[in-house]
Formats: structure tokens, C-alpha cells, sequence
């Protein structure tokens, strides 16, 4: 099957980014000649059993983790969801865990599934910029919390959270920090020790990867029960023959992307510029959700008296994909949790857009995603 989109504008990189070409050609070998299994002694398996290797020690070193501190996964989903469930390890029925308001629903709905076993779900507020302040968290911990979780960087409107402060509370009071990191991953420099985190999710998807990979970091010695019993695989902690082609696939995108942090940021950072100052030229009526420290190319806006859902499919019937709110709940037509949660006025809420960059946009893509708004907001 061919895609169009070739001739439409892709502005849409926080629900999924294309493959890096590069990542690409390093995962087709292990599809066809390598395709041995991994587990096997044999020689015929040495090169999956290398590259796997190599995937490990490379995303380790992007992260500052240890190689045997990386858990291979199916995606961010099964990555925060060990993580979330993971309280359940410490057979701790008293336990208590805290998430900020504005997580993806892959950590709400695990949190949520652990209230049968008796646990308890504290919820953090944000700032109206999306920021889960420390004294937010001090004021809500107690000897009960075994784990908080917050992530680096929200999806809906990029805001990037004070992990280090946050994480340090936690440890302070004895509890496990997670950051779900499958927005910032690959997009802004990320050291698991600079950070102080335990627990960190990604998703290969996100940063220019295959989809249906990612990998869960888990500090040494941090209490984690498996979460896929079966074979070996994983340090027996996730059983399952692993994914080699998309395992690799993963590890040269992130090295790649990781590599272009410095040009990247500076690239988002005009494209952003360049999109906002002609809006305002056009004299469109919005506001710019998100903190001044957010994702570069991730922009939330809200146009006052308008319809996200109706921009976004205009904006297809144009040959441009952007998001309303997350992606990963384009079902869901309601204000989202997020926008809610910041408190963005009733006449703009429901009318946001997400307008995600990614490193193969440009400024032409800008300026027609900014006339395009132009005419269907002025109705022209
Ligand atoms: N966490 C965040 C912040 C996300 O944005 C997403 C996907 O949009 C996920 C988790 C889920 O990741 P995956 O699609 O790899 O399951």
C-alpha cells in the first residue's frame, strides 16, 4: 500500500514520528539473513545476540543507565504499566501512589486498576502551565506513598516537569520515582542519574523508531516484580522471544536523534517562532498552552470561540494532520483531562490544537500550517 503522505503535511510527531531511514537499513538484516533466536546458543544466533547486546549498551549509554538497568517492551503502555504495577512488589496492602493530573492514561488507568488490591490514587494538581510544583508534592507525601509518578514531558502541551526537585522529595520520604518519558525521549538530553529517577518508560515510536517497541529503566536494586512470566528473556523479568529487527530499529534511532539534540532544538525553536508570529500577524484570537520549558515543536493552542475537532478535520481535508488533543485519544471528543487541569478558559478550551514538529518538517510546512488556520478560523 502506498502513502500520500507525500504530499500532505505530517505536523503531528507527538502521536507517532516516521522512521528514521537510517534506523531503518540497521533493522533489515534481522528480518531476513540474522533472524535467528536470540536465546539460542548457537552460532547461527550470534548476530541477533550481538545486536541485542549492542541495542542495550547503546540505549544505556544515551541515558546514563548500565546495561543490565534496561528492560526491553512492547511500548510505552507496557513500560508505564510495570512501572505503575510495580508498587504491588512491595505486598504492601497500606501503599499509597501519587501521579500528577495530567499523565497519560496508560499511567491513569494502571494507577486505577490497582484500587481493587486496596491501593490507595493520590492525584497532583499543575499549575496553570502544566507543572506539578514541589510543595505540591510535599504537601501530599506521607510514610504511606510507595511510589510517586510524573512524567518528564507532557504530551498534550510539552510542558517539561521539575523531575530532579520531585524525585528528591520522593526519595526523602522513602518512595520509588518513575517518570514516564515516552514525549521526551530522543527530543531534550535525558540522564537518569542527573534526573534521580528509578523507574523511566519510552517508546521507540516517539523518537523516530519502529512502533510496538520501547523499554522500561529500572535502577539496580529498585524492587520490581517480572511482568511477563514465561522464558528467560529479559533477565527473566519480561518473558517472550524479543523483537530483535525492532529492538535495534530503536537503539539507532535513539543514538541518531540523540546526536541531533543540539540542531534539533534550534530548528524547533524557529519553526516555532516563525508559526506563532503569523498567527498573530493574521490576527488570530489563541493562546499558547505550556510551560517556557516544554518540548521543542510541541505547541498547544487554543482559539478562542472555536472547535479543535473541526480545525483538525479541515486542516485533513488540506492535506494536514495535527491533533486535537493526545492522540492516543482522538476517540475521546471532551475538553481532555489536560487542557482541564490547567484551567484554560471555557471560550478557548474547546477549541485546541496540537501542533506537533518533528525534525523532518520545515519552515514551508509552517507557513502553509499557519494559513491554513488562517482561512478556516476567519471562515474564508
Ligand atoms: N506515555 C505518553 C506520555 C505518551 O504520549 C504515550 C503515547 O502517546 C504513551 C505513554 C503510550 O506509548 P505507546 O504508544 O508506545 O504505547
Amino acid at each position: 500500500m502506498t502513502s500520500n503522505i507525500d504530499k500532505s503535511i505530517y505536523a503531528d510527531n507527538a502521536a507517532t514520528t516516521s522512521l528514521d531511514p537510517c534506523a531503518f537499513e540497521a533493522m533489515k538484516p534481522y528480518f531476513t539473513g540474522c533472524y535467528g533466536n536470540a536465546s539460542q546458543p548457537y552460532s547461527f544466533s550470534g548476530s541477533a545476540r550481538n545486536a541485542l547486546k549492542d541495542a542495550r549498551r547503546i540505549i544505556a549509554d544515551c541515558i546514563g543507565a548500565k546495561e543490565e538497568e534496561i528492560f526491553f517492551t512492547s511500548g510505552g503502555t507496557e513500560s508505564d504499566n510495570w512501572a505503575i504495577k510495580s508498587v504491588l512488589a512491595s505486598k504492601d496492602v497500606q501503599s499509597g501512589v501519587l501521579v500528577s493530573k495530567i499523565e497519560h492514561h496508560a499511567i491513569l488507568n494502571s494507577a486505577d486498576s490497582l484500587r481493587r488490591f486496596g491501593i490507595h490514587i493520590g492525584y497532583l494538581d499543575v499549575t496553570n502551565e502544566g507543572i506539578v510544583l514541589p510543595e505540591v508534592l510535599l504537601k501530599h507525601i506521607d510514610q504511606g506513598i510507595k511510589l510517586v509518578s510524573v512524567m518528564l514531558a507532557n504530551n498534550e502541551i510539552g510542558t517539561i516537569e521539575p523531575i530532579r526537585e520531585l524525585a528528591e522529595i520522593a526519595h526523602k520520604n522513602g518512595s520509588v520515582f518513575h517518570t514516564d518519558a515516552v514525549q521526551a525521549m530522543g527530543h531534550i538530553d535525558i540522564n537518569v542519574n542527573e534526573l534521580g529517577v528509578d523507574m523511566l518508560s519510552a517508546s521507540a515510536h516517539k523518537f523516530n523508531g519502529p512502533k510496538g517497541v520501547g523499554f522500561l529503566y529500572v535502577r539496580n536494586g529498585v524492587p520490581i516484580d517480572p511482568f511477563m512470566n514465561g522464558g528467560a528473556q529479559e533477565h527473566r523479568m519480561r518473558a517472550g522471544t524479543e523483537n530483535v529487527p525492532a529492538i535495534v530499529g530503536m537503539a539507532t534511532a535513539l543514538r541518531i536523534n540523540n546526536e541531533e539534540l543540539v540542531s534539533f532544538k534550534s530548528k524547533m525553536n524557529e519553526l516555532e517562532t516563525l508559526l506563532i508570529d503569523r498567527l498573530h500577524s493574521y490576527g488570530l484570537d489563541f493562546v499558547r498552552n505550556g510551560a517556557d520549558s516544554h518540548l521543542p515543536g510541541n505547541i498547544s493552542l487554543s482559539f478562542r470561540n472555536s472547535d479543535g475537532e473541526m480545525i483538525l478535520h479541515r486542516m485533513d481535508l488540506m492535506g494536514i494532520c495535527i491533533s486535537t488533543g493526545s492522540a492516543c485519544d482522538s476517540k475521546n471528543t471532551q475538553i481532555s483531562h489536560v487542557i482541564d487541569a490547567i484551567g484554560v478558559a471555557k471560550d478557548y478550551a474547546r477549541g485546541t490544537i496540537r501542533i506537533s514538529l518533528g525534525k523532518y518538517n520545515t519552515q514551508e510546512h509552517v507557513e502553509k500550517i499557519a494559513l491554513a488556520l488562517k482561512k478556516i478560523i476567519q471562515r474564508e
